[in-house]
């Protein structure tokens, strides 16, 4: 029996796995097949778009296993999901055709081609294999997670991936409207078994991770009897240090969701629960709070988590511990917001608030990486189903102002307090290139997405200073950056400088040391390139290419 295993990325509020992050799903799925010694292979949803070969691959296995559910709306750079429309042009006519993930959870017709195992699958997708292949076996999603590690050596991105670590499973609130955690059977995996994972991804040749697959970080390995579990500043640096300890080299460590409702109960256990995340996690780390709201009442009357007040004192504590700027030239850790709309309660007043909310934040001069808003996804079972998208239709025009608002008004400033003019930003990964700019992020939990000039390759890796700010993006030049072989427009791009004098500087060419530059461009031109550029000796540009 041979299986193959189609990655067509997840995307959930507690789970991501869209390149170059890799989820915990495919990495346990293979590590299933292992346990069970059967053959496989495993393809992204990209690769098997774009070369006919995975088809045929795919067409000689025995089963095909999809992994698909982007439920939570973004845009992505690094791949692009498998929608449900696409669902019937991957089935393999000759395969047994299995599909599995949180796409099952809001499927609008079932296709007949595909065998749907429910969501949370693992172990009833272990159930089928050990019946298909006829093995009796018991199910161990830790021995799974260590054997199936590597996997990511057949992702089209490796060694640039960023491995989604799993340290629970539900959530101890579980009674927002829309959220869909509920479904999710609890589970807290324990600290020796996620350290294990992570060592054997790091021997694997991973250097990029992030704990992102729980709902509120800072409640790991917490008790759960309580309504909001309290945080164990104790246990937390030890499992911080443990992973250092095996895995020395780490070039990122990030973490996902904190509920911000946790802070506010337990501040002093979360104040030292976040003060080991900034020491021990690498910088440019968000904390995402789920806000969804700042309307009291639509809080109450969609049982969220956390009141306004209480997001604003998370916020401020994030702030305070977290703001100083870290070796990457990004901050060391802030908080992120998700808002939510459509929900039940929400009038005009609530987007008015959501605005107030976020203009007193850059009033008080408090920083917040990333402000993601979205309609709300309605999913069955869900108090928000009875409900349905009535707010969502009434409140679109309110919806896209208020986006619209956001975006214009409150996020460029707050890139520009996070990322001032001439901050460097380093280990930044080259992923796309448009005429001549090349678009590109560091390997981090919500990177800032940085329009690099100049024409570069995938995968270089390079720093780059900031010069100008787009609404949720930057851009900036290559620092530094060689004036022996600067393209023209690379040159004009440096502030202050323009076309003319870059071709001035470009005929002088090539420069054998500072000095010489000084002393070619004079005073006044030099002070505005001085910061910006450096002078090799090597390969000189001809300075005519534009
Ligand atoms: S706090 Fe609410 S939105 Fe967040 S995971 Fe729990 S139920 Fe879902």
């Amino acid at each position: 029996m041979r299986v193959a295993v189609l990655d067509g990325y997840v995307d959930e509020p507690s789970c991501l796995g869209v390149p170059p992050y890799i989820a915990p799903y495919p990495r346990y799925i293979w590590g299933m097949l292992k346990h069970l010694n059967i053959d496989s292979c495993y393809f992204t949803i990209d690769s098997f778009r774009k070369d006919g070969r995975v088809k045929d691959k795919i067409s000689k296995c025995d089963i095909l296993i999809v992994i698909a559910g982007a439920i939570v709306p973004g845009k992505y750079l690094g791949g692009v999901p498998l929608s449900e429309n696409e669902l019937p042009h991957v089935a393999c006519g000759r395969c047994e055709n299995i599909l599995v993930g949180p796409l099952t959870l809001k499927l609008r017709k079932c296709d007949d081609k595909f065998e749907i195992i429910d969501f949370p699958f693992e172990e009833r997708l272990f159930e089928r294999l050990c019946e298909m292949s006829g093995v009796r076996s018991r199910f161990d999603c830790d021995k799974f997670s260590v054997l199936g590690a590597d996997v990511v050596r057949h992702h089209p991105d490796f060694p640039h991936v960023i491995c989604e670590m799993e340290t629970y499973r539900g959530c101890y609130w579980a009674k927002c409207s829309f959220c869909v955690e509920k479904f999710q059977n609890f589970m807290m995996r324990s600290p020796e078994s996620v350290i294990e994972e992570f060592e054997r991804l790091y021997e694997l040749g991973v250097r990029h991770f992030r704990l992102g697959r729980q709902t509120d970080f800072l409640t790991y390995m917490a008790e759960f009897g309580d309504e909001f579990p309290k945080p164990q500043p104790e246990k937390m640096r030890g499992f911080h240090e443990a992973i250092w300890r095996l895995c020395p080299h780490i070039k990122t460590l990030h973490l996902d969701n904190i509920n911000p409702k946790t802070i506010a109960t337990h501040p002093d256990e979360s104040r030292a629960v976040l003060k080991t995340i900034v020491r021990y996690q690498t910088a440019g780390n968000v904390a995402v709070f789920g806000m969804e709201t700042a309307d009291e009442r639509v809080v109450k009357a969609n049982n969220l988590a956390a009141m306004p007040d209480e997001v604003l004192f998370a916020i401020e504590i994030v702030n305070e511990l977290g703001r100083k700027r870290g070796f990457n030239g990004m901050p060391r850790l802030l908080p992120g917001l998700n808002f939510v709309t459509g929900l039940k309660g929400e009038t005009k007043e609530t987007y008015e608030l959501n605005y107030e909310f976020l203009k007193m934040l850059l009033e008080r001069d408090l920083l917040v990486r990333r402000i993601n808003i979205r309609q709300v996804s309605i999913l069955p079972g869900t108090a928000m189903a009875e409900f349905g998208y009535k707010n969502v239709k009434k409140h679109k025009k309110y919806f896209k102002a208020f986006k619209r608002k956001v975006r214009e008004e409150i996020d460029r400033e707050m890139l520009k307090r996070i990322l001032p003019l001439g901050t460097v930003l380093r280990d930044l990964r080259c992923e796309l290139t448009v005429g001549k700019v090349t678009f590109a992020r560091q390997l981090a939990s919500y990177p800032i997405l940085t329009g690099i000039i100049g024409e570069y390759e995938r995968n270089r890796f390079l720093n780059a200073k900031v010069i100008a700010y787009g609404m949720r993006s930057i851009t900036a030049i290559e620092h530094p950056l060689d004036i022996n072989r600067a393209k023209l427009y690379q040159i004009d791009a440096i502030p202050g400088i323009g076309m003319r004098t870059a071709a001035e500087i470009a005929a002088k060419r090539p420069f054998r040391h500072v000095d010489d530059l000084k002393e070619a461009v004079g005073e006044d031109v030099f002070s505005k390139l001085r910061d910006f550029v450096c002078v090799s000796t090597g390969e000189v540009c001809d300075g005519t290419r534009r």
